[in-house]
């Protein structure tokens, strides 16, 4: 079987995958060795697959140091349904919660938790349309809590905690759905991490939540008038497995972990994130031609944003990238400009592709 010519995938997510664990799926794909069925005819009750979620969970909670008293699930609906499940299960009748308001995905995070209870924004960057995080200094927290919420990194906007925030003493709850395992991660100092896996820990369909055991008895308080589906008490007792969980996208997030572990893990992961990342934003800030939108403090290692002097010269660019085998590169409707995602497993070499071609469209427009 040839293997098609692939394009540099910058596409914010679904994203780019590690290739070896492409090929290893598609070799392992019509059956698995020792199965001999595909994963995607495998039961989920099967010895087959209650190994791979075994496996899968041990390997991510080695990969991050994940204390003992913290619960791996493996979800489904989106970093989208954590919006609604953080509120549902966490914040109680009587408290607040409060949101940082970072990026238009916590924006979202807020609207939702508002639909539960009482919310709290401790600061927003919404005026200056998001391109930096709010300042540390202004931010104001309820005191006793239930939680904050963080959006470890603005996928739409460009700008990343590389520090957790001082939040005083409330659980931080953070959606790390665009940076999650792209660097380390001091999980001890959360209540709860959900990550949506199809940016950067493998395909659509499974969403990671690291949930502390004292979160999870608070759920267990008010799992008998939540919807079973969207209890974290159900799912932690019965080890994600109340229902048919999706077994490929935690198969394809095995193979992901098995990769980062075998590149170093996360501290190698930040060391060739930051060098990737340093490469983009020196070409960005080199001459006038291109500007980062994103305040050069808060900058992502993850999706670099930056736009032209006219949307005329950002169609071009966008045309002409796509066409040079650069996919992905137009940012997000809802801000415009450029948006190059480079993800754990966007390839070094395509970092240095796509600056050859940025030098090139810069002499040929500047
Ligand atoms: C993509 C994204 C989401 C939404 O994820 P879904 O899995 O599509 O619901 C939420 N938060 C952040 C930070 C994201 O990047």
């Amino acid at each position: 079987m040839t293997t098609p010519t692939r394009v540099l995938n910058f596409s914010a997510g679904p994203a780019v995958l590690p290739l070896p664990v492409l090929e290893e799926i598609q070799r392992d794909l019509v059956a698995l060795p020792g199965v001999g069925m595909s994963i995607l005819e495998v039961s989920h009750r099967s010895k087959a697959f209650e190994d791979i979620l075994a496996k899968t969970e041990a390997d991510i909670r080695a990969l991050a140091n994940i204390p003992a008293n913290y619960k791996v699930l493996f979800l489904q609906g989106g970093a989208s349904t954590q919006f609604s499940m953080v509120p549902m299960n966490l914040l109680g009748a009587g408290q607040t919660a409060d949101y940082i308001d970072c990026g238009s995905w916590a924006d979202k995070a807020i609207k939702e938790a508002k639909k539960v209870g009482t919310v709290n924004v401790s600061g927003s960057s919404k005026a200056d349309n998001y391109s930096h995080l709010p300042n540390s200094a202004d931010l104001k927290f309820t005191p006793g809590a239930a939680y904050v919420h963080i959006t470890n990194n603005n996928t739409i906007e460009g700008t990343e905690y590389k520090t957790l925030p001082d939040v005083g003493g409330a659980p931080i709850v953070n959606d790390t759905s665009s940076d999650m395992f792209s660097r380390p991660i001091d999980i001890a100092k959360h209540g709860l991490i959900y990550a949506g896996a199809q940016k950067n820990l493998g395909p659509a369909g499974v969403t990671l939540v690291i949930i502390r055991e004292d979160m999870l008895a608070r759920a267990a308080a008010v799992q008998k008038t939540l919807p079973t589906m969207l209890s974290y008490a159900v799912h932690a007792e019965n080890t994600s497995m109340y229902n048919t969980p999706p077994t490929f996208s935690i198969y394809a997030v095995g193979l992901v972990v098995q990769w980062l572990q075998k590149n170093g893990g996360l501290p190698a992961m930040l060391a060739v994130n930051e060098r990737k990342a340093g490469k983009l934003y020196a070409e960005i800030d080199r001459t006038g031609f291109y500007r980062g939108t994103a305040k050069k403090e808060d900058r992502s290692l993850m999706n670099v944003t930056f736009r032209l002097s006219t949307e005329d010269l950002e169609k071009k660019f966008v045309k002409e990238s796509t066409a040079a085998g650069l996919d992905g590169l137009k940012g997000h409707r809802s801000v415009g400009g450029m948006r190059a995602s480079i993800y754990n497993a966007f390839p070094e070499s395509g970092i240095d592709t796509l600056v050859a071609f940025m030098q090139e469209f810069e002499r040929k427009n500047g």
